[in-house]
């Protein structure tokens, strides 16, 4: 991907050069390529082609109006798991009859909202669940479009916080009662099935995990329909991973052919909710080096950004490549740990990396498009970071850095 690439020495994202965005913008800033975005849910959309589908973005992974807009205005649906998330969709012009509603915790509001505006389909976790949403359809005179997420028990291979499709994870319905939880829902008076759902994890980085769950809820599919319950799409959730490092995940291209084969042939539409593998890569977190500070044998790069605008590594472990945005000759390189001023030992940004930086110096974090601002805080009473978006040749604000009265504006004193 050409969006983030060096011009001589110089980090550049599209046409601009990083350094001028740092100047103009200051720093902390998340620095987003339009073209890298639309590229990716092209990549899925037309991977999916041969088969009536519909990809619906994860909207958690990023959830930034302008990007929700330019994904709306390719005809992307959207998978959501808070009314937040969904009042964000409707308000970047996202069409209500293509979003799915995901998550284990619904509460009544939220499921009272979803069926006024009319979601495409509500992803039921629980029994309880479906109950509540039967009742509260009833209420309102309508009947809610529903699928179950069932848990196919499936390991996907990734890090244990974000595996969710084994038996004892908070998600989803076991196999073994689906069936029977079908049969209650199709004789439900204000439930509509729709399909199955399942996601069983994120970044993964491994096929097979993805075919097995398929098939999982292939022969569940035939199972219903043998049974005389209908269904109309089947939901293969989100998951795929991407490169932060020395991974080598599939492609969308062929990720959606392995699906297009699965399914082909199936009088099913699919829908699948890829977050990260949309916008991960088609972002990064500009930060600028504070100090270099050396204490015993280690060596530090303390840098503006912390742990509260990208929680990953602190989270996950996770690595994300970083990189100087202006490579110098000038010095030797040495090994430091990247850290932030959040005062956690667990603000590293990245541990043990190779890198010739002065104080002053920009760094580029890789790999943040997604869960990056997205899981960002105000820990410490920091302000989030500006989010900027490159078309080309041109930058603009998508949101602006917060600033310090907004932190506790909503706060009072006790009276005297
Ligand atoms: C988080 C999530 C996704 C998106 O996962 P990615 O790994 O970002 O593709 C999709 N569906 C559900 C139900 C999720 O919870």
């Amino acid at each position: 991907m050409a969006a983030f690439e060096y011009r001589d020495d110089r980090l550049f994202v599209e046409g601009l050069a990083l350094d001028e965005l740092a100047t103009r913008f200051g720093t902390p800033a998340y620095v987003y390529s339009r073209a890298a975005i639309e590229a990716q849910w092209r990549a899925f959309d037309e991977g999916l082609e041969a088969v009536p589908h519909l990809v619906c973005y994860a909207v958690k992974a990023n959830s930034n109006l302008a990007i929700l807009n330019l994904l709306a205005r390719l005809g992307s649906g959207f998978d959501i798991v808070s009314d937040g998330e969904l009042e964000r969709v409707l308000r970047a012009g996202g069409d209500s009859g293509k979003v799915v509603f995901s998550g284990v915790g619904k509460s009544e509001w939220e499921l009272r909202r979803a069926l006024a505006v009319g979601i495409l389909c509500f992803n039921v976790e629980s029994e309880a669940e479906l109950e509540r949403l039967n009742h509260l359809a009833g209420e309102m005179s309508l009947r809610a479009p529903v699928s179950l997420r069932v848990n196919p028990d499936v390991d996907p291979k990734t890090h244990p916080y974000i595996a969710t499709g084994l038996r004892e994870h908070k998600f989803g319905i076991a196999m073994e009662d689906a069936v029977d939880l079908y049969r209650r829902a199709h004789a439900m008076s204000h439930i509509a099935v729709h399909g199955i759902d399942c996601h069983i994890g994120s970044q993964l980085t491994e096929l097979e995990p993805f075919a097995e769950a398929t098939r999982r809820v292939l022969a569940l599919a035939d199972e219903l329909l043998a049974a005389g319950l209908e269904l109309t799409h089947l939901n293969l959730g989100g998951g795929l991973g991407i490169r932060f490092c020395d991974e080598n995940p599939a492609t969308p291209a062929v990720y959606t052919q392995l699906l297009c084969e699965l399914v082909q042939g199936r009088p099913f539409k699919l829908l699948i909710e890829p977050g990260r593998a949309i916008v991960g890569n088609a972002g990064l977190l500009l930060t600028r080096t504070e100090y270099i500070k050396h204490s015993g044998a280690k060596h530090f790069a303390v840098v503006d950004a912390a742990m509260n605008d990208l929680m990953r590594p602190a989270l996950y472990q996770a690595w994300h490549d970083i990189a100087p945005v202006h490579l110098r000759a000038d010095i030797d390189s040495e090994t430091y740990n990247v850290v932030g001023p959040v005062c956690e030992s667990g603000d590293v940004l990245g541990a043990e990396r190779t890198l010739k930086v002065v104080a002053g110096d920009l760094l580029a974090v890789h790999s943040a498009g997604a869960y990056g601002f997205s899981m960002s805080s105000n820990y410490n009473s920091r302000p989030r970071a500006v989010e900027l978006m490159v078309d080309g040749s041109e930058v603009r604000v998508v949101r602006e850095r917060e600033r310090v009265e907004q932190l506790y504006a909503g706060e009072s004193l006790l009276p005297d």
